[in-house]
């Protein structure tokens, strides 16, 4: 069996590797899931693990297949499965559990051991491959009338995590009704949690270098969202022109503007921190004023990674109910499809080249 793998700490060692296939009777007790896998996602994760910044091999092996956003079909079930049945779509969630209290109670997106386990980025293979199989605990069902959404479901729930992160946080003040929310960055999640603000009714404006015309800001405006361009208009100006931000989710991938964005918080305000920065870059920060407004304006800073079943489940909603919102606006999203496995320099050079390229996929197979 076919896959896309990397050799953890060479960089650019993108590669096919072979793989036997897997069977249900891998999962004990019968609670195995087989997959035909579809599509599957690549982002900036992947782009690292490949620049060598992080990702492991699983233990026994000198690679690590990557891709953490799937889309399969079924193909056959354990004696114990009910959840899903051969024929149904499905994706599957990608941090696997450790040993830490939160990991027994199914939190292992919020595991509190620095080691983590996620399939596609460490120690655990992913889903660039040609089957996987998988305990149904796992397994998230993509309803039929969301397939054309496919690999967003895992960006989604990472989407869904972060604004869901705020509100149960806000909690601490009583009474929280956010009325202006800003996104910064206008990649996947950006725009996915441009959604979701959305469909909270929040005044959002989704904030990215790029001038008008371009692609995302069509998105963020299709979502009924402002799209600013940072180009024309600084962080601080927005704020002196519009009013500062009840809910900022940042997601640039550039800890400079998530810095940046901690002097423009409103008073009781929140941040949530989604970006991964792999690098080594340093920042100058008003530390002063930061604190000092922080402190008076009790405002909240979150981190927030990965996603679990639950977080899924709510993106998958979003996902729906956004398609009757705002019918046509998430597919725009996908816009870059490579075909097969063996297309794996195209599917990288995509990645790292294609300044066009919103979302890149591999298409695996037909359904
Ligand atoms: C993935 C998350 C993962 C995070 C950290 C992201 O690209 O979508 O599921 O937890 O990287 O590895
Ligand atoms: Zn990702």
């Amino acid at each position: 069996m076919k896959a896309i793998a990397v050799r953890p700490g060479t960089p650019n060692s993108v590669h096919l590797a072979d793989l036997p296939k897997p069977s249900v009777d891998d999962v004990p007790r019968g609670r195995g899931v087989l997959v035909r896998v579809l599509k599957v996602g690549v982002d900036a994760t992947d782009r690292e693990i490949n620049d060598a910044l992080y990702g492991n091999a699983p233990q026994g092996f000198d690679f690590l297949v990557i891709g953490h956003e799937c889309f399969g079909i079924v193909e056959e079930v354990g004696d114990s499965v009910r959840k899903v049945k051969p024929g149904d779509y499905v994706t599957c969630t990608v941090r696997r559990p450790g040993s830490s209290v939160y990991d027994s109670i199914g939190r292992s997106d919020i595991t509190s051991e620095e080691t983590y386990y996620e399939r596609g980025i460490n120690l655990r293979h992913g889903y660039l491959t040609e089957y996987f199989v998988d305990d149904e605990e796992f397994i998230v069902q993509i309803p039929v009338g969301l397939k054309h959404l496919h690999v967003l479901a895992e960006p989604m729930s990472c989407a869904a995590k972060a604004v869901e992160q705020a509100f149960l946080a806000q909690r601490r003040l009583q009474v929280w009704e956010p009325r202006r929310a800003w996104v910064t960055g206008s990649g996947q999640i950006g725009l996915l949690a441009t959604l979701i603000l959305r469909l909270r009714g929040m005044e959002v404006f989704t904030l990215a270098r790029g001038r008008k015309p371009n692609l995302k800001a069509e998105i963020a405006e299709g979502f009924g969202a402002t799209y600013v361009s940072t180009s024309d208009t600084s962080l601080t100006e927005l704020a002196e022109t519009q009013g500062k931000p009840d809910l900022i989710i940042e997601a640039t991938g550039s800890s400079a503007i998530a810095f940046a964005a901690m002097e423009v918080l409103g008073h009781n305000g929140c941040i949530v921190w989604t970006s991964i920065t792999g690098g080594q870059n340093r920042v100058d920060v008003p530390g002063d004023h930061v604190n000092l407004n922080w402190v008076l304006g009790n405002k909240l800073l979150v981190g927030s990674v990965n996603a679990n079943f639950r977080h899924f489940e709510l993106g998958i909603a979003d996902l729906a109910l956004g398609e009757v919102t705002f019918p046509g606006v998430t597919e725009r999203i996908l816009t870059t499809p490579v075909e097969g496995l063996d297309n794996y320099e195209e599917m990288m050079r995509c990645l790292v080249e294609d300044k066009t390229a919103l979302k890149v996929f591999v298409n695996v197979a037909e359904d």
